[in-house]
């Protein structure tokens, strides 16, 4: 029973403005109101107050917007990428082609149709022997685009980082990709096209299902037996760091992805194209954990040999317990902290790394390639010389096939000027010419402090020599091989008044002088800081070399440097290596490679560091703008120019231009080569250097002209004339929107003063040529003049691969070698310029000076 309401309640009054029906006649209105009425009755609406429809109302409109948005943008992708699947385990491809033949097994590739619905998959991965290289790989051909994708594994071990892959794709195929892990987001993907002949295979990542963009974690070498032919296209690739591209279980039966496309990437000439979604995809089922070949066969395979010991890839793989499974996503490593961190394996970086371990120093040398010589590691070499452990880059006779070879895995392939990017820097691919610098070479008048000039420097040029000694004759029976050419051009210069000397006994006698050119080969074979420092200091518990890492920044805090960020998660956590405290960071990585890590710590001019600021990967890694140091980094650069004369005289053997070194050369010189390191292939292509010094021409500078005799092709052979110490023009070097190092401003003749001089050097090597019997100049011929000769001579290629002054002293660097709290040293870029002769030896007696300032100055570890 309902009780009355007490009378001395006021009276209800009901606020019914809301039910009333409309005073309009309108059948819409009346409409209206009936749904309004109808919602209000049957959700019980009416009894609520104003504020809590209010916020009904926005609830019901927040999910019905999400769920609309769901179904309109997400659900016919998610839609199209499940039947695709689907397909592709009922079918094997994505696409429908021949759906019942698939199954069948007909019309399937060398691995397909055998194998399959095994465990779910339609194809699993079968071992094969890939007979252009004698790899084992684990792999498929898909059956319907007949592309081959294969990997094998080193040995498994904690913390192994890397596997060897391959595509073999047919010539049609706009490009085809891999992702070991399965998963496109969120994983290392590798892709590959062809240009022409060329392979193009780059990796790359995605963190959503959009345009995958480049990656720069993991390291990719192409091996040898990359190619194109007629019909396919082949890339065979080291991939080294993969960590970096998310977790891999290489020891485990797991499900790796191929995605295929008919339509190729929009620029293939640029490695870091844009392109469009493949047009097909699909898994298979393999089995890594018996994809593992033995030690000695990956190692030979990674170095770019072919063949196997004949070890099986399975047996060798077992032997480790379970705790050294490789199932992981970035592996967590414990970080060491150094005394000091030395970046790039270079002259100047391994010469500073052996001095500071030297001193009892804790320090980790940190290169971004690998191996070169067969001491260091290195495997690649021809098949002459098997057995006899000589790599390419130890017979000093290979050095032309540096650049003849298709895999060509030395040179940094992100910077656009040569560059040796593997344990010795450049001299480990270079011509090894080696100059004891000139009093000149440091002086105060060209740029350097005092505290290292007038002598001061004199003594680390000393030390340089005392464990890298020259020689000018370097076949190890002390004869000298093939000096047709030296005889040539000696008489020519005889008749324009030069001396014949030897050249490193006279360093500071520069004008007007020849002989024989002089190198750091020991013992016939290629010596250099790799064969001498770099062994010292491997003797030293207290140092430690990481091959194929990466520094990508110094990690500082304000001024004080904290540690360097590596792309190697195997030295630290994420790749970061700390130092001890007080601990130094000493950038030894080339003229290139020093300046692009100082801008991407920010340290250099405002617009490059615009340009790292805005790199979605390394822009946040970079210290707040407040924290950026504007230091010249880049500027004061310089090269030698350099111009080219070729010559015919009938005595020369030009030793078909070195062509048929590498795969077939002549018999009794390679014989005697691996008998005692002895003979023609004991020497590079250089027979005679020159000088000349040049004033007045223009202005009142001194210029020098150094003059490289060297052998070419059937009784040809070529002087290159470089403008030398002296030079006024300037350059500059700098990176593009990828982070690329490269030239911005070319250094050749950018100064008019320099132009003549090279001009008239040009004309007098050639003035008196009518006095050498049979010596005729057939580039530039008799239809053109010298100064037309120089005037079309194409500029970029006058590259010496001589460069200097990206962080000069006194500029960027103090007398120290420090810039703010980094050091930048040790190397071709603090010379602010150039110096008499090809550049390595200055810059390695600078190394020597640099490192003793380094541990002479307060407040270190
Ligand atoms: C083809 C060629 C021929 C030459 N011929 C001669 C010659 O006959 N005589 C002569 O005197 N000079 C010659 N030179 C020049 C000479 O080799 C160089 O001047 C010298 O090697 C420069 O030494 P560097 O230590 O400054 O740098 P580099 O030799 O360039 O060494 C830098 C090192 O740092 C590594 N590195 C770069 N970036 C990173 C990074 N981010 N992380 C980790 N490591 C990194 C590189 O891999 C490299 O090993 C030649 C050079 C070339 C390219």
């Amino acid at each position: 029973m309902i009780p009355d309401i007490p009378s001395n309640y006021p009276p209800a009054r009901p606020d019914l403005k809301a039910f009333r029906p409309p005073k309009s006649q309108s059948k819409v209105a009346y409409l209206i109101w009936r749904v309004h009425m109808w919602i209000e009755g049957t959700f019980s609406l009416a009894m609520l107050e104003p504020w809590e429809k209010l916020l009904l109302l926005i609830i019901f409109l927040t999910t019905f917007i999400l769920l609309t948005t769901g179904i309109v943008r997400y659900l016919p992708h998610h839609i199209s990428v499940m039947k695709g699947r689907a397909m592709y385990y009922l079918w094997g491809s994505e696409s429908q082609e021949s759906p019942v033949l698939q199954w069948l097994g007909k019309n399937a590739g060398p691995s397909g149709g055998t194998s399959r619905i095994v465990l779910g998959f339609a194809q699993v991965a079968t071992e094969y022997v890939d007979p252009d290289n004698g790899i084992t790989f684990w792999g498929i051909t898909d059956p319907v685009h007949l592309v081959t994708h294969g990997y094998v594994f080193p040995p498994i071990s904690a913390g192994s980082t890397e596997f060897i892959g391959e595509i073999v794709a047919p010539i049609a195929t706009g490009w085809a990709g891999v992702s070991p892990g399965g998963e496109m987001v969120d994983n290392l993907l590798l892709m590959v096209w062809a240009n022409g002949d060329t392979v193009m295979g780059t990796n790359r990542f995605a963190t959503d299902y959009i345009q995958p963009v480049p990656y720069a974690g993991p390291i990719i070498t192409n091996l040898p037996s990359t190619k194109v032919n007629s019909t396919h296209y082949k890339w065979v690739y080291r991939c080294q760091n993969f960590w970096d591209g998310g977790s891999l279980n290489t020891n485990a039966f797991v499900a790796p992805a191929w995605v295929f496309s008919s339509v190729g990437v929009d620029d293939p000439s640029d490695i870091n194209t844009d392109f469009q979604e493949h047009t097909d995809f699909g898994f298979y089922g393999s089995n890594f954990s018996a994809a593992h070949a033995s030690a000695e066969d990956y190692n030979n395979w990674a170095a770019g040999g072919t063949g196997s010991s004949g070890g099986s890839t399975t047996t060798t793989t077992t032997t480790t317990t379970t705790t050294t499974s490789t199932t992981t996503s970035s592996p967590t490593v414990a970080p060491t902290p150094y005394d000091y961190i030395v970046v790039g394996a270079g002259p100047g970086g391994i010469i500073a790394a052996d001095r500071l371990s030297e001193a009892g120093k804790k320090v980790l040398l940190l290169e971004r390639g690998g191996p070169s010589t067969w001491e260091t590691g290195g495997r690649y070499g021809p098949t002459w010389a098997e057995g006899y452990n000589f790599t390419k880059f130890d017979i000093p006779g290979l050095f032309e096939t540096m650049f003849t070879d298709s895999n060509e895995f030395w040179w940094c392939s992100d910077i656009t000027v040569f560059a040796g990017c593997l344990v010795g820097g450049g001299t480990s691919v270079n011509g090894a010419l080696y100059w004891i610098p000139t009093a000149d070479d440091f002086s105060t008048a060209t740029g350097w402090p005092a505290s290292w000039s007038n002598g001061n420097h004199d003594q680390y040029v000393s030390m340089m020599q005392e464990r890298l000694p020259s020689t000018d004759h370097p076949s190890t029976d002390g004869d000298r091989y093939l000096e047709q050419v030296y005889s040539v051009v000696g008489q020519l210069l005889e008749g324009q008044g030069y001396s014949n000397i030897t050249i490193n006994d006279n360093p500071n006698y520069k004008d007007h002088v020849y002989g024989y050119s002089a190198y750091d080969f020991i013992n016939g074979k290629r010596g250099g800081p790799v064969a001498t420092y770099l062994q010292t200091a491997q003797a030293r518990s207290n140092f430690k070399m990481e091959m194929y890492t990466y520094a990508s920044s110094v990690v500082r805090n304000g001024s004080t440097i904290l540690g360097v960020q590596t792309n190697n998660t195997a030295i630290g956590p994420n790749g970061y290596v700390p130092l001890n405290p007080n601990g130094r960071v000493i950038l030894s990585a080339g003229s290139y490679g020093s300046p692009r890590i100082l801008f991407l710590s920010g340290i250099g001019p405002s617009d490059m560091l615009d340009i790292v600021s805005n790199d979605p990967t390394y822009g946040p890694q970079m210290p707040p703008q407040s924290d950026w140091i504007d230091l010249p980094v880049g500027y004061n650069v310089s090269d030698n120019p350099s111009i080219n004369l070729v010559f015919t005289q009938p005595s020369i053997d030009a030793y078909d231009n070195w062509a048929t070194v590498w795969a077939d050369p002549r018999p009794a010189d390679a014989a005697q080569y691996l008998e005692n390191q002895s003979g023609v292939l004991a020497q590079a292509s250089p027979r005679l250097n020159f000088w000349r010094a040049y004033g007045g021409i223009t202005d009142n500078v001194v210029r020098y002209l150094q003059g490289t005799a060297h052998i070419q092709y059937s009784t040809i052979f070529t002087i290159t004339a470089y403008l030398s110490t002296g030079i006024t023009s300037r350059g500059r070097i700098g990176i593009d929107a990828s982070l690329r190092p490269q030239p911005l401003v070319a250094p050749w003749f950018e100064d008019p003063g320099d132009e003549p001089v090279l001009l008239q050097g040009l004309k007098d090597i050639i003035s008196n040529m009518d006095s050498v019997p049979g010596m005729t100049m057939i580039t530039p011929d008799d239809t053109m003049t010298m100064e037309e000769y120089v005037n079309l001579y194409d500029r970029s290629t006058m590259d010496s691969n001589h460069w200097v002054g990206s962080n000069s002293i006194l500029q960027v660097v103090d007398e120290n070698v420090k810039a703010d709290k980094l050091y930048v040293e040790l190397q071709a870029s603090i010379m602010p310029r150039l110096p008499m002769g090809n550049p390595h030896g200055a810059l390695m007696s600078a190394a020597e000076h640099a490192v003793a300032n380094i541990l002479a100055l307060q407040g270190g570890p």
